[in-house]
This record gives structure tokens, C-alpha cells and sequence, in this order.
């Protein structure tokens, strides 16, 4: 039944119990939304890398046929024994004027200029020096080699790296070395076309851990060795990877994603910082997530307020009821009452064959007590007499009810009429111990009669006739004498 506590506690825990699945229901599809930013963010700085890579790999490939030009070229007695001017031009394609290219020039065995991309007359020049120099002239078999950046000699110290081939004699000896000056503000450009969110960075780093580029740009970052950094190992463990650091110099934690070259010795790293990835997800995560926080509370407020509302119901209602079935003056059950216990239990009776006793209470000389000591003080030895009644029903099955005016009845269930004769003389003695004064009573005190009657299965009849042998019983015990016990006898 819905009684009492379980249906506010029921709704109160529904409705906890539907915010929390609203919420976590909220907070799941937002985390998923955050791995989705992430996924996103992973997507979009390998489509940046690709598109850095695809460029630069095009680019150095025209150099790299370029190069490949002039070292045939080189071979060629026909072309060396050109003029200047058209010897120049035979060597070198329109290729030398691209945009970022620095120069293009033929170094001899001692790293003089003896070709000049820019000028018939060669610059003054000679880089013996240079790191891609020596590797070219000790190692026969290097082919193209990508130089680490250094600073421009001939261009006033612009940052440049060098695409590099040996030049040999018929018989393999060191002729000279061929190279062209890629200008770093070929790739400065590149990269600042990519937009990669206000803390985000990409570099492209030579194989062997010399930086080549930065974004954001910063000149003393160009040349610096990270093969030593942890990041770096995690750049040479694959082709191609991602993975989340913080970094040490900022504190910035960020998403690396690398790719090596495949056909360069060349790494290109994309890495777009956290708070950037989740900028707009944490905008939209706050609002919704504070607004299904409020909306859950709310709803949980509500059944809490919906809860109490039905609690008080509840109780008003039972409030009611207990009211309509009990007497105002005595708290004892009422006559309505006392009707449908007499007929619950006369039905128990038959149906168990057991025993079913009544007592009939009669206050004795009660008219005269009232006019005596005045209707209120009735009314307070009324309910003093109630309560003895009361007390002296132990059993839960027994109750007692007010018939009306001073009389009284007590159901007592599955009780014999010795029994019953027992309660009935603990009642008379326990109303007369009360000891209200009762001038006009025979007794000094308010006393009262009682009449007992008793149903056995045996016996045929109904429940009228087992109160009307109680109200004869009753009627006997004033006769002879009242403040006394009389059961019925049929006699
Ligand atoms: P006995 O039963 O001993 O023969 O005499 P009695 O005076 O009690 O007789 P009866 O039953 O005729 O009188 C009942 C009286 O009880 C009538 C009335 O004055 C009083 N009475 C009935 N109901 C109430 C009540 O609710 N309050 C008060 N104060 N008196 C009541
Ligand atoms: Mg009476
Ligand atoms: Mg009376």
C-alpha cells in the first residue's frame, strides 16, 4: 500500500535518481564530445603536417633535379667549354631564380667558387669550412646532402640550409661539391600559413636532431640540437605518431604530432596546445554542464518539494481517518468504529470456531454525578473511566469503544467467559480505585457496572444477540446491586 513513508521517499528517490541519470548522461556525451576535440585536433595537425611535408618534398625535389642537372652538366666537356655567360645559363635553369632559393654555386676541391648561380664573374668565396664541404669531400658515396642551417656568407648572415652533391673526377677523386642555398624564410613562410591556434608550434627538425624551422618564430631556436630531449626519442621511435606532453619551457601541454620524411632526412612536427584543442568544447561544456547541474538540482528540489507535499498528505489524511473512527471526547474507538470490529471479528469467530467475548460498561448514577458536579466535570470522569478501560486491555486483538452516553463496550476475541469475567473485575476495580468523588452514588465514588456475555461456536445467533445478552447481564448487575461483574445466564 502506499502508506505512510514509501511513496514521498519513492518519489524523493525517483527523482534523485533521474537527475543523476540526466546528468551523467550529460557529462558522458561531454566527455565524448572531448575526446571528439581531440580526435579532431589529432586529424587536423596531421592534415597540417602532410600538407607542410607535401610542399617541402616537391620543392626539394626540383632542387634536387637541379643539383642533379649541374653535376651532369659538370661532366660535360662541351658545356665547360662554353663562355661564361652561356655556360651559366646551360647550368643552371630558370630554377635559380625560384623564389627561395639563395644561390646555386660550383665549389672546386679547395671550396673556391669557380660557378656563380647570381654572376659571370664569380663571387669571392670559399667554404672548405662548411660542415657539408668536408662530409662531401671524405665520403664519396653521400649523394644529396641536406646541410644543417648556418648562416649565409654571401647574403649578409640570412639563415639558409644547403642542398649538396659531390662533383668527382673520371677517376673518382674529389672534384668539388655542387650546392644551392635554400633561404629559411621558404619555410618561415610555409609554416605561418598554417594556423594552429594561439599556443600551438611546428618545427621541422633534421633526422639528426638540429632544428631547421620554428613556428612561432624565435632565431636563436634555428641550429639548436634537441636530439637529446625526450621528444625527440619519441620522433625517431616511429614514421609517424602523436602522442601529449607538457613542455618544460612554458608549462604548456600539448598534442605532438610527427611525421619523418620518407625520402628526407627530415622530421615535421605539428603540436597544438590543450587549452587551444578544448577551447570551444570547454565553452560549451561549462554552459551545458552548469545547466543541467542547475536543471538536475531543480529537479531533485522539486521532488524533495513534491515528496514533503505528499508526506504532509499522507499524514493529514490518516489525521482524518483516525479521527472519523474514534470518539473526541474519550480516544476510544466510536460506535461506527466498534460496529465494523464487531462484525470483522464475529465473522473471525465462526470462521476459527473460537470463543468471542463482550463486556457491557455502564457508569453507575452517572445523571446524578452530573448534576451534582456539573456536565464538564462528567465529561472529565468520562474520559477517566475511558482510559481505565483502555488500560486494561492488553491484547492487541481486544478493543474497546464508547456505545454512547457512559456506556462502553470491550471485544474481546478468543476469550472464554471466565476470562472475560477476569478483564471485566480488573475494570470495575480499577474504575472504582480511581476514587472520584461521587456524593450521590450508593459507593461515595464514581463505580460503574458490568454485564458480560460470551459466544461459543456451539451456539447459533449473531452479534446483536451476544450484545443484548451483554446489555441484559448488565441490567442484572444493577438490579442487584451495581459496582459489580454479572455474566449472562440464559436462565
Ligand atoms: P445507572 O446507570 O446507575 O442506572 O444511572 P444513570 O444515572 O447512569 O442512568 P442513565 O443511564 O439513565 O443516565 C445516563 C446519564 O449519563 C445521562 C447523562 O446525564 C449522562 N451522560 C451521558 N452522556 C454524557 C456525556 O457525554 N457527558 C456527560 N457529562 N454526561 C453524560
Ligand atoms: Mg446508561
Ligand atoms: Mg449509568
Amino acid at each position: 500500500m502506499w502508506r505512510g513513508r514509501l511513496a514521498p521517499q519513492a518519489i524523493i528517490w525517483g527523482g534523485i535518481f533521474v537527475a543523476l541519470v540526466m546528468v551523467s548522461l550529460c557529462a558522458t556525451v561531454l566527455y565524448q564530445g572531448r575526446l571528439d576535440a581531440m580526435d579532431r585536433a589529432r586529424e587536423t595537425s596531421r592534415n597540417l603536417a602532410l600538407i607542410a611535408e607535401r610542399d617541402i618534398e616537391r620543392n626539394f625535389e626540383l632542387y634536387a633535379l637541379s643539383l642533379q642537372a649541374v653535376v651532369d652538366g659538370m661532366r660535360d666537356p662541351d658545356v665547360l667549354a662554353l663562355p661564361p655567360r652561356q655556360r651559366r645559363q646551360m647550368l643552371f635553369d630558370r630554377a635559380a631564380t625560384a623564389k627561395y632559393l639563395g644561390s646555386m654555386l660550383v665549389l672546386d676541391a679547395s671550396g673556391n667558387i669557380v660557378i656563380d648561380s647570381g654572376s659571370d664573374i664569380p663571387r669571392k668565396g670559399n667554404f672548405a669550412d662548411r660542415k657539408y664541404f668536408i662530409i662531401q669531400r671524405d665520403n664519396p658515396n653521400v649523394g644529396l646532402y641536406i646541410s644543417d642551417p648556418y648562416a649565409s656568407r654571401l647574403r649578409g648572415g640570412s639563415p639558409s640550409i644547403a642542398l649538396t652533391r659531390r662533383l668527382s673526377h673520371p677517376d673518382g677523386s674529389f672534384a668539388g661539391v655542387v650546392l644551392i642555398a635554400v633561404n629559411l624564410e621558404y619555410f618561415h613562410n610555409l609554416f605561418a600559413g598554417l594556423s594552429l591556434g594561439s599556443h600551438g608550434a611546428v618545427s621541422l627538425i633534421g633526422q639528426d636532431g638540429i632544428m631547421v624551422m620554428r613556428q612561432p618564430y624565435d632565431v636563436r631556436t634555428i641550429g639548436r640540437d634537441i636530439s637529446k630531449a625526450s621528444t625527440f626519442q619519441h620522433f625517431r621511435s616511429a614514421p609517424e605518431g602523436s602522442f601529449s606532453d607538457t613542455a618544460s619551457i612554458d608549462g604548456v601541454r600539448r598534442l605532438y604530432l610527427f611525421r619523418n620524411f620518407p625520402d628526407l632526412p627530415l622530421i615535421i612536427m605539428v603540436a597544438e596546445a590543450e587549452q587551444d584543442i578544448y577551447a570551444a568544447w570547454r565553452q560549451r561544456a561549462m554552459t551545458i554542464g552548469s545547466l543541467m547541474v542547475a536543471f538536475g538540482l531543480g529537479f531533485v528540489a522539486l521532488s524533495f518539494l513534491l515528496g514533503a507535499q505528499l508526506r504532509r498528505r499522507i499524514r493529514a489524511e490518516s489525521e482524518l481517518e483516525l479521527l472519523a473512527r474514534t470518539d473526541g471526547l474519550t480516544g476510544l474507538n466510536n460506535r461506527r468504529t466498534l460496529g465494523e470490529i464487531l462484525d470483522q471479528e464475529w465473522r473471525r469467530a465462526r470462521r476459527s470456531r473460537s470463543m468471542f467475548s463482550l463486556l457491557f460498561v455502564d457508569i453507575d448514577r452517572f445523571k446524578a454525578y452530573n448534576d451534582t458536579y456539573g456536565h464538564q466535570a462528567g465529561d472529565d470522569a468520562l474520559a477517566a473511566v475511558a482510559r481505565c478501560i483502555g488500560d486494561n486491555i492488553r491484547r492487541p486483538v481486544d478493543s474497546a469503544a464508547r456505545y454512547g452516553g457512559e456506556e462502553f463496550v470491550v471485544v474481546l476475541p478468543d476469550t472464554p467467559p471466565a476470562g472475560a469475567a477476569q478483564i471485566a473485575e480488573q475494570i470495575r476495580e480499577a474504575i472504582s480505585e480511581l476514587a472520584i468523588e461521587h456524593a450521590g452514588s450508593e459507593y461515595g465514588r464514581v463505580t460503574a457496572s458490568i454485564g458480560t456475555a460470551s459466544w461459543t461456536p456451539e451456539q447459533d445467533g449473531d452479534v446483536t444477540a451476544v450484545i443484548k445478552a451483554a446489555d441484559e447481564a448488565l441490567y442484572n448487575a444493577k438490579a442487584t446491586g451495581r459496582n459489580k461483574v454479572s455474566p449472562f445466564s440464559p436462565a
